[in-house]
């Protein structure tokens, strides 16, 4: 495999980001399912042979130069996959040991673990809650939805042992937050996938993961043709804004989507919070079982292997010319018409890994979700504008709903004395008739 090492030279050492993100894969790709969408699993080709077992003293090193290189008082080790509880419990009893063993005075140590569920039992949800891990867990809809691709090696369906552990979290009072990827077969349901998470999964953290996968056979991030199980921008667009007006109407302060909160700080003034729509990005890497440390989870390739961590210490390739400007290049490549959109300054062009198509004046660059995105974030606006201007005066957003129901009983009051000919109330700028009034008989008053 192609190595790509950039060792800074003496006395121009980069300085490196006062903390950063490592995705740490303890069992590589290997996974226990075998789900149709997964772009982890083609990753097995880049180690032939490997058993994909990350050893403990790895794990050691590892840990000893992540905590070591973090500048701030809070540190979280995300664990991932593949399925990281293939790896057994005594793995993770014995990284908990090693990060207390090289904790900072004063340091608090997260774990943040990635599951799709089916292992999980009574050891682990006792686990998970002694030592307050988060759990992200995956699931996609209600059974017939999550079913669709989400399937074991065997081909059978995986959701009610998704759900077996779910309880398991829950019987613990295991902190969890579910991961639902948007794909074809849930895109075109976006409420009833929203209120079974919500009503009956009981989630109250929510990420909706867009699913766009290459159709090029390397499992790369190369072409620019996707596979029919990707869903396209204006889907994505389109459950985003159905699934928020549903929220925005009833669940604000209750159920907390990831897309909804970074719109919500971007609205605010502040930085979006999730390296996707932040104007640069870089500081979230990867680490597979034995050591190399790639730029990002998705770009776990040759051409983004910064090194192994037995070789190189971790934080000069995080620090290192070649990993700053991956991150630079997310900003430094955007297309002219990213840099003139009236949304840009919440979605920043989105994530690189999906700019494989041309703007309409034929630049290339341009993000496959891009309709989408544009669709949700002008659908917002106005509740956004509300919600941030609630926080500015140090009252809950929440207060968005009793506004958005006061403004939609009013409408609904002068859509009933509305006129055939008059303006349409909503103020959408076209005749009564044309608009709300279409199809509804309107007695005369004159
Ligand atoms: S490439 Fe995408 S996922 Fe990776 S760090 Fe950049 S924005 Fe985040
Ligand atoms: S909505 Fe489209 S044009 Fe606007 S910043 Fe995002 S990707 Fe670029």
């Amino acid at each position: 495999m192609e190595s790509v090492k950039t060792m800074p030279s003496a006395g121009t050492a980069p300085v490196p980001p006062p903390a950063f993100h490592v995705m740490m894969k303890p069992r590589g790709a290997i996974c226990n399912l075998d789900c149709k969408y997964c772009y982890f699993l083609s990753k097995e080709a880049l180690y032939p042979g490997s058993r994909f077992r990350m050893g403990e003293d790895l794990l050691e090193e590892y840990t000893r130069q992540y905590i070591e290189a973090q500048q701030v008082p809070e540190v979280t080790f995300a664990w991932q996959g593949g399925e990281p509880t293939l790896m057994g419990l005594d793995f993770f009893k014995r990284a908990v040991e090693l990060q207390q063993k090289y904790r900072k005075p004063g340091m608090r140590i997260y774990n943040a673990f990635q599951t799709n569920g089916v292992l999980l039992n009574d050891d682990w949800g006792r686990f998970f809650h002694e030592h307050d891990f988060l759990i992200g867990i995956s699931i996609d809809g209600p059974e017939d939805i999550h079913d669709f691709y989400r399937v074991d090696k065997g081909g059978q369906p995986t959701f009610r042992r998704v759900m077996a552990g779910l309880e398991i979290l829950k019987k613990h009072r295991v902190e969890f937050n579910v991961l639902t990827t948007v794909h074809a077969a849930n895109a075109p349901h976006p409420l009833r996938v929203y209120r079974f998470l919500r009503d009956e999964a009981g989630a109250r953290f929510i990420q909706f993961i867009p699913i766009v996968e290459r159709d090029n056979g390397t499992g790369f991030q190369e072409g620019d043709r996707v596979t029919e199980r990707s869903v396209t921008g204006r889907q994505y667009g389109e459950f985003l804004c159905a699934i928020f007006d549903e929220w925005v109407r009833r669940d604000v302060g209750r159920v907390f989507v990831q897309i909804f909160d970074v719109a919500l700080a971007a609205w605010s003034g502040h930085r979006p919070g999730l390296c996707v729509f932040e104007e640069t990005c870089g500081n979230a890497l990867a680490l597979e079982h034995n050591g190399d440390l790639y730029s990002c989870d998705h770009f776990v390739e040759p051409n983004y292997r910064l090194g192994n961590i037995q070789e190189i210490p971790l934080v000069e390739m995080v620090a290192s010319p070649q990993q700053r400007q991956f991150g630079l290049d997310k900003r430094e490549t955007l297309p002219r018409y990213c840099r003139e959109c009236e949304v840009r300054f919440v979605c920043n062009g989105g994530c690189p890994k999906n700019r494989f198509i041309t703007t309409p004046d034929g630049e290339p660059g341009l993000n496959y979700l891009c309709e989408g995105y544009r669709l949700f974030f002008n659908h917002i606006d106005r509740p956004m504008r509300i919600m941030a201007a609630e926080l500015q005066a140090h009252r809950p957003p929440a207060n968005v709903m009793g506004i958005l129901a006061r403004e939609e009983a009013e409408l609904q009051r002068r859509l009933a004395r509305a006129q055939r000919n008059d303006p349409c109330p909503c103020g959408s700028g076209r005749k009564f008739k044309h608009c709300h009034g279409r199809g509804v008989k309107v007695a005369s008053r004159s």
